[in-house]
C-alpha cells in the first residue's frame, strides 16, 4: 500500500525544510537533477520502504497518444502499471478493458472522477487531455488526493500552471510533466555535454520542430487557439523546453517573433519563428511549424558544436558532435522510461525530472513569444 492522502500531507510537512535545501540556483532546471525551485510541490511521499509494488496508473482522456504510445508503453513500465481509465465517452471503455483488463471498479467518468479519491488501487492519474482542459483536470486529480502525470503543455497560461501546482502542494501529491525527451538516454547525453562544458562556454543554439501536416480543421481542437491549437503550443513547446535542456539555461526576453496564421476566427499559427535572449546576451532561435518539417536541436559552443537531429520524435532521436562522437544508439521506448522515472520519484520521495515549476516556466516562454509576435516588439520574459 502507498501512503495515504493524511500520511503524505505528514510527510509534506516535515519534508518542507529539508527541500528548502535542494534549491536550484537561478536560471538554472532540473533536467535530470532531483531537485527543483520553490514553487514546486514538496516531494510527496515517504522514504522507499520495503514495499515494491507497482503503481496504478489511471489514464484521464483516452484520444490519440493514449491510446497509441502511453497505454502501450505502460506495458513495459517496471514500477507502474495501467489500472484504472477516465473519460468523457464511456463507449470507448469495454475496448480498453478488453485489451488492458481493467476492472471495472477503476473506470470513471469524467464527472464521477471525484470517486476515485476512495480508490486505493490508482496512485496517480495521468491527464491525456486537450491542453486547454489540463488546469481543471489536473486540480481535479489533485483533490482527489492522487500524484498528477500532466501531459505538454502544461496548461494556457502560468498563472493556470500555477494552479495546478498549489493543488498539487495543498494535496501533498507529486506532479510531473509528461516532457518525454528529458528521459530519453541520447538526449541525456547532449545535456550532459552542457553540463559538462565539453566545448566551453555557449555561443547560441538553435531549436526546430515541425512536421509538413495539412492545417488542422476548425472543429478539431488542434485548430483552436483557445484550447491549446497551433503550432507553438502543440510543438513549439518542445523546441522551448528543447532550448531549456539544451542549454540548461532559462530566457530573459523574446527578442523578436513572427506567427503565421489561419485565416479564420479562432485560427491557429501554422508555423512561428522566434529568437531569445538569455541573461548572458547570448541569443537563441526557435522555429516551429504544423505544415513545414524540421527537426533539430543546435548547441553552439567555444570549440564546437553538438545537436541531436531528429530532436523530438517517438523513436530515432539521435546526435553527433563537431568531432565526430554520435550520441546513440537508438533507446528502448521514451514513455515508458519517462513513466517509470516519474513512479520511481513518487515512490522515493524524490523531485520528478520534469517539476511542475519547468511546465509554467515554458508556458511563460511560450505566452512572451505570443505577445512579441503581436507587438513587433521585445517582451520580457516573466520568472
Ligand atoms: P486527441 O485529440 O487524440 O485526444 C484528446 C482526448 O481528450 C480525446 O479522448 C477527447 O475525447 C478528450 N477530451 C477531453 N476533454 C475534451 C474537450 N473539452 N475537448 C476535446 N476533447 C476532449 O489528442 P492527443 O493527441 O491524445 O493529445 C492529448 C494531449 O496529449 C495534449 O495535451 C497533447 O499536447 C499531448 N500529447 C503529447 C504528446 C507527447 O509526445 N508528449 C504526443 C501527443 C499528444
Amino acid at each position: 500500500m502507498l501512503p495515504t492522502k493524511a500520511s503524505r500531507r505528514r510527510f509534506l510537512r516535515q519534508s518542507t525544510t529539508a527541500a528548502t535545501g535542494l534549491l536550484l540556483a537561478p536560471g538554472l532546471v532540473a533536467c535530470g537533477a532531483r531537485s527543483a525551485p520553490a514553487t514546486d510541490p514538496a516531494p510527496a511521499s515517504p522514504p522507499p520502504s520495503a514495499d515494491d509494488r507497482k503503481l496504478g496508473v489511471a489514464l484521464l482522456g483516452l484520444g490519440g497518444y493514449a491510446k497509441g504510445q502511453i497505454a502501450p508503453a505502460l506495458q513495459l513500465t517496471q514500477h507502474c502499471e495501467l489500472r484504472g481509465l477516465i473519460t468523457g465517452s464511456p463507449d470507448k471503455l469495454p475496448e480498453w478493458q478488453d485489451r488492458y483488463g481493467v476492472a471495472d471498479e477503476n473506470c470513471y467518468t469524467y464527472d464521477r472522477m471525484e470517486d476515485i479519491a476512495d480508490n486505493d488501487a490508482i496512485d496517480i492519474i495521468y491527464v491525456i487531455t486537450p491542453t486547454a482542459t489540463h488546469r481543471d483536470f489536473a486540480v481535479r486529480a489533485a483533490a482527489a488526493g492522487k500524484h498528477v502525470w500532466c501531459e505538454k503543455p502544461m496548461a494556457m497560461t502560468p498563472a493556470q500552471c500555477q494552479e495546478i501546482i498549489d493543488a498539487c502542494t495543498e494535496q501533498g501529491v507529486q506532479l510531473a510533466i509528461g516532457y518525454r525527451m528529458l528521459h530519453e538516454p541520447n538526449t541525456r547525453q547532449l545535456i550532459q555535454l552542457t553540463k559538462d562544458r565539453t566545448y566551453g562556454a555557449l555561443t547560441s543554439a538553435r531549436s526546430y520542430a515541425g512536421y509538413a501536416g495539412s492545417p488542422p480543421p476548425a472543429d478539431y481542437w488542434r485548430g483552436q487557439r483557445d484550447m491549446g491549437g497551433g503550432a507553438l503550443y502543440d510543438m513549439g513547446v518542445y523546441t522551448v523546453n528543447g532550448l531549456r535542456y539544451g542549454t540548461q539555461l532559462s530566457p530573459a526576453a523574446v527578442v523578436r517573433a513572427t506567427q503565421q496564421r489561419q485565416d479564420r476566427p479562432n485560427g491557429v499559427d501554422l508555423t512561428t519563428t522566434y529568437t531569445l535572449r538569455y541573461p548572458d546576451g547570448m541569443l537563441a532561435e526557435g522555429k516551429t511549424s504544423v505544415v513545414e518539417k524540421y527537426n533539430e536541436l543546435h548547441i553552439e559552443a567555444e570549440n564546437g558544436w553538438y545537436e541531436m537531429q531528429p530532436m523530438q520524435p517517438y523513436q530515432g532521436v539521435k546526435g553527433k558532435t563537431s568531432d565526430g562522437k554520435v550520441l546513440g544508439p537508438p533507446v528502448p521506448n521514451q514513455q515508458s522510461l519517462q513513466m517509470d522515472d516519474d513512479a520511481l520519484a513518487i515512490r522515493n520521495g524524490t523531485q520528478p525530472i520534469a517539476p511542475g515549476s519547468m511546465g509554467k516556466a515554458d508556458i511563460a516562454v511560450i505566452r512572451a513569444i505570443i505577445e512579441s509576435a503581436e507587438t513587433g516588439k521585445e517582451v520580457q520574459i516573466a520568472s
